[in-house]
């Protein structure tokens, strides 16, 4: 007989399993990576200048003019650009949703609802390829991360950045930045981030911080802490290359005080969400998407559906737990079914003693009758016996008694 059970064996050779890593990561060089990443603020906070600056390329048409600038629209429209950009190889595919409308509005009050409806659409779009039969080829069009432009006011929060946070930030990570950051003073920037991180508090709202775990070394866990310290990031656009004071041709914004240099991590926090979005957090943003964001609007969406989870396995999806449940529920109709031939039964046999009692009742009755008439007839034998043994009683025995009751009457034919 063999052993069936598994044979462990020390191999002292190079399988080759260890390379798998770099396996995966060809596949996904050669695939491509898919981000998207939504814009939103109002008009003229410099989104699209941003999104050109972040990727180098004229990924988005901006509007050079500042009449641009707060322009009112009727309600806030949802457009997508998409932009293959290659780097040392790696091809990125590029998805910028913009938002355009939102925040310029009189009333405000509702804007955050067709971003949501458009960022929950993407993930039904999604959930449904999930479930069709043939998963090779799901396009992924969920959105890895929000950047929410807010205006350079120096206050805090307004009303219409808290309701799109605290509506959007379990569907989103929410990545708050501090529009046009050269138009307020250095020491502003400080005491407007400290009110707006309050706020952010205040209401509950997360948004997307760089953390870091156990297998992280001492230099990532540095980087990730002074990446986090900046946020919410003060940041500035710029899509021009300006002479510095030094003559060197720099990405920034010139004044008549000065150069504002987008690059420079002393004048604005540009480099560090460069950092954080492009280098070292994307994928973190796409992984926070797919297991946490998503996954959380998956059970929300299948329980309101009405499938009952179980173990985090839902039972239309267990077989085993669908075969109970029909075993369960045929168990307690065959009981149902019994109980009532139980009950039919009983109830026959109640009727059929009521009967059979009736009749031994009759049957005792006639019985009696019957007795009653024999004795009677006795009695007259027994009399006529004694009358015919007494002396001097005539030799011819008297004819037999007549029941009148027991003759049939012989009528005369009658004469009508
Ligand atoms: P969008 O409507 O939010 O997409 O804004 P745009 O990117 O089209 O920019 C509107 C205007 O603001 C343009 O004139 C830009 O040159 C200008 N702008 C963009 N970024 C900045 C910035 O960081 N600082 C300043 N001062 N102006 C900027």
């Amino acid at each position: 007989m063999h052993n069936q059970g598994a044979v462990k064996k020390k191999m002292n050779g190079y399988v080759g399993f260890s390379n798998f890593p770099n396996q995966e990561h060809r596949r996904s060089i050669k695939r491509g990576f898919n981000f998207t990443l939504m814009v939103v603020g109002e008009s003229g906070l410099g989104k699209s200048t941003l999104i050109n600056t972040l990727f180098e390329s004229k990924v988005y048409p901006t509007k050079e003019t500042e009449e641009s600038v707060g322009t009112v629209r009727a309600g806030v429209e949802i457009t997508s650009v998409s932009a293959d950009i290659q780097e040392n190889g790696v091809k990125l595919r590029l998805n910028v949703v913009d938002t355009p409308g939102f925040g310029d509005s009189i009333n405000n009050e509702d804007a955050w609802r067709p971003i949501l409806e458009n960022i929950e659409s993407r993930f039904d779009a999604y959930l449904a390829q999930e479930n069709r039969v043939n998963r090779s080829k799901i396009v992924d069009n969920r959105v890895n991360a929000v950047l929410y432009f807010i205006r350079p006011t120096g206050h805090g929060l307004r009303a219409v950045d808290i309701e799109f946070m605290k509506h959007l930030h379990t569907r989103v990570n929410l990545i708050p930045v501090i529009a046009k950051a050269d138009t307020l003073a250095g020491r502003e920037v400080e005491g407007f981030k400290a009110r707006i991180l309050a706020d952010i508090n205040y209401h509950g709202i997360q948004i997307f911080r760089p953390v870091s775990d156990q297998f992280d070394d001492p230099e990532t866990v540095a980087d990730n802490k002074a990446i986090g310290a900046r946020i919410p990031f003060a940041v500035v656009g710029s899509e021009r290359v300006v002479a510095r004071a030094d003559g060197a041709a720099v990405r920034g914004r010139q004044y008549p005080w000065g150069t504002v240099e987008v690059e420079n991590e002393a004048h604005n926090d540009f480099v560090s969400l460069r950092q954080m979005l492009l280098r070292t957090h994307m994928e973190e943003l796409r992984d926070a998407t797919d297991v946490a964001l998503y996954e959380a609007y998956r059970t929300q969406k299948l329980l309101a559906l009405g499938h009952v989870q179980d173990n985090a396995v839902f039972r239309e999806f267990n077989p085993r737990a669908a075969a109970e449940e029909e075993e369960r529920v045929h168990g307690a109709k065959m009981q149902k079914l019994e109980a009532e031939m139980a009950a039919v039964f009983r109830q026959k046999v109640h009727e059929k003693e009521g009967k059979l009692k009736l009749s031994e009742e009759e049957l005792h009755a006639r019985h009696q009758q019957m007795k009653a008439v024999l004795e009677k007839q006795r009695h007259e034998l027994e009399d006529r016996r004694m009358r015919l043994a007494a002396p001097g009683s005539a030799s011819a025995p008297p004819p037999p008694p007549v029941d009148h009751a027991e003759q049939p009457v012989q009528r005369m034919p009658s004469k009508d």
